[in-house]
């Protein structure tokens, strides 16, 4: 199975390229921000998940981890996944891990989109003209969202590089470019 984790602070592409490779390679792509934006926005849990999100915090692991493995286990055949989004904390990581080797496998590779952070803030400002996502509107927000990647989420590269699954894209040029880059990287896995 193909365990593909794609990694990268917000607005490093993510999101866009799971698609090409979601295509090319036949995998299911699990995005943890797309499912909690597609809850029922009544629900208890789509509110909660809307509170954290909305002001550019994670959401609490214990959630987040039952709502990917529950998502996961919605594709019993798959060849392989995507994972977008996740793990963002170390402590996601590790239950990810635990939660593959259940199933008798294991996290592939981490492929990690590396983009400055001039150009991720101009493309998400980009983005909430077209997102409608309250979370792009407002670059605090922004801010806020980078501060949390550099503090609790870019460790995460760390430990799967203890692990040699990590890999380096350069996340800036072409669109094609950098999709480029990423069947480069898979191809040669
Ligand atoms: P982006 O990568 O552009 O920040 P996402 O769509 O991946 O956007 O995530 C939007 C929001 O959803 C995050 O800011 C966070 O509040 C929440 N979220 C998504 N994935 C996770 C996760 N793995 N752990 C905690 N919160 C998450």
């Amino acid at each position: 199975m193909l365990n593909i984790v794609l990694f990268g602070p917000p607005g490093a592409g993510k999101g866009t390229q799971s698609e090409r490779l979601q295509e090319k390679y036949g995998l299911v792509h699990i995005s943890t921000g797309d499912v909690f934006r597609a809850l029922d926005p009544d629900s208890d849990l789509a509110k909660l998940a809307k509170s954290y999100a909305d002001k550019g915090n994670l959401v609490p692991d214990e959630i987040t981890i039952k709502i990917l493995e529950s998502e996961v286990s919605k594709f019993p055949n798959a060849k392989g996944v995507i994972y977008d989004g996740f793990p963002r904390t170390t402590a996601q990581a590790e239950a990810l891990d635990a939660f593959l080797a259940a199933k008798g496998t294991s996290v592939t590779s981490m492929l990690s989109l590396v983009v400055p952070e001039d150009e991720l803030k101009s493309r998400l400002i980009a983005r909430a003209e077209v997102s409608g996502r309250k979370d792009d509107a407002d670059p605090a927000i922004i801010q806020n969202r980078i501060e949390t990647y550099n503090n609790s989420t870019a460790p995460v590269a760390g430990f799967y590089q203890e692990q040699d699954k990590l890999s380096e894209i350069d996340g800036v040029g072409s669109i094609e470019d950098i999709t480029n880059r990423l069947f480069s990287a898979i191809d040669s896995l």
